[in-house]
């Protein structure tokens, strides 16, 4: 059970993996006036940055569970090498259906809404999992701008422009589903650079160490043609952010 080795490669050497940056993780921590002892559920928890740093920084209780074993096990790593690993537990696993068997102050899904079948979808996921006045937290990109053509959709490795909503549709969106949005952290263009562009360097070392993997075709064509595809599609339409939310 895991996912696509493809992902494994690429973002091996990501901490983070979505266009938040480690400055806008702290942001959103303070943000959200974290209180110690916050529980906090995460759902496609990655190599766990958010919850290490939340629980060296705020003192939060966290659980994440991800498909990936690699990221799962790093993300202990991370939490012993950040004095965390009393505060913090990875489960490696598929986090669909999952719900805590205790509820939560904070369930979050950032990046990862597919687990649950779409944004409101994961949004019952999680609720499930949270205490009452709790808070979800919602990773996902919107468009920053409308892409002219479908085309231009899939460039930026969406299905369709009906993928994705406009930042104000996004926010409305929330509001019919009957929550409030109480807090959001936007990603910025330098931010892409650092998911996208870092892919880049780990593929390109990968390649070297490993010319004769069965993915090293894949790998190569990729390494060949994510730089201009990003810039042309992602870098330019594509925006990201965190949004927090209240049941109304
Ligand atoms: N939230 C993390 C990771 C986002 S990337 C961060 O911001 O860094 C999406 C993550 O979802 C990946 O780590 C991937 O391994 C994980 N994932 C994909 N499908 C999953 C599933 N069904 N259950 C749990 N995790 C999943």
């Amino acid at each position: 059970m895991d996912i696509p080795r493809i992902f494994n490669i690429t973002e091996s050497a990501h901490r983070i993996h979505n266009p938040i940056t480690p400055d806008k993780l702290v942001t959103l921590g303070a943000a959200l006036r974290l209180e110690p002892g916050t529980r906090v559920l995460d759902l496609g928890s990655g190599s766990g940055e958010m919850l290490c740093t939340w629980a060296r920084d705020h003192g939060v209780i966290g659980t994440g569970i991800d498909l990936s074993r690699l990221f799962t096990e790093q993300a202990k790593y991370r939490a012993e090498e950040l004095g965390v690993a009393d505060k913090v537990m990875f489960i490696h696993g598929d986090a669909a259906g999952y719900v805590a068997d205790i509820k939560v102050d904070v369930a979050a899904c950032i990046g990862a809404t597919w687990i649950g079948g779409g944004v409101a979808g994961t949004i019952e996921l999680l609720v499930r999992s949270l205490r009452p006045g709790g808070m979800v937290l919602i990773g996902e990109p919107y468009w920053r701008q409308m892409p002219p053509t479908e085309d231009v959709a899939r460039g930026c490795l969406a299905h369709a422009i009906s993928d994705f909503l406009m930042l104000p549709e996004l926010l409305a969106s929330f509001g019919r589903l009957g929550y409030d949005v109480v807090e959001m952290v936007l990603a910025d263009q330098d931010g892409w650079d650092r998911y996208e562009a870092a892919k880049w360097l780990t593929m390109r070392r990968w390649l070297e160490a490993n010319p004769d993997d069965e993915l090293a075709k894949e790998v190569r064509a990729l390494l060949t043609s994510e730089p201009v595809r990003y810039a042309t599609c992602t870098r330019e339409y594509l925006g990201w952010g965190v949004f927090a939310l209240m049941m109304r």
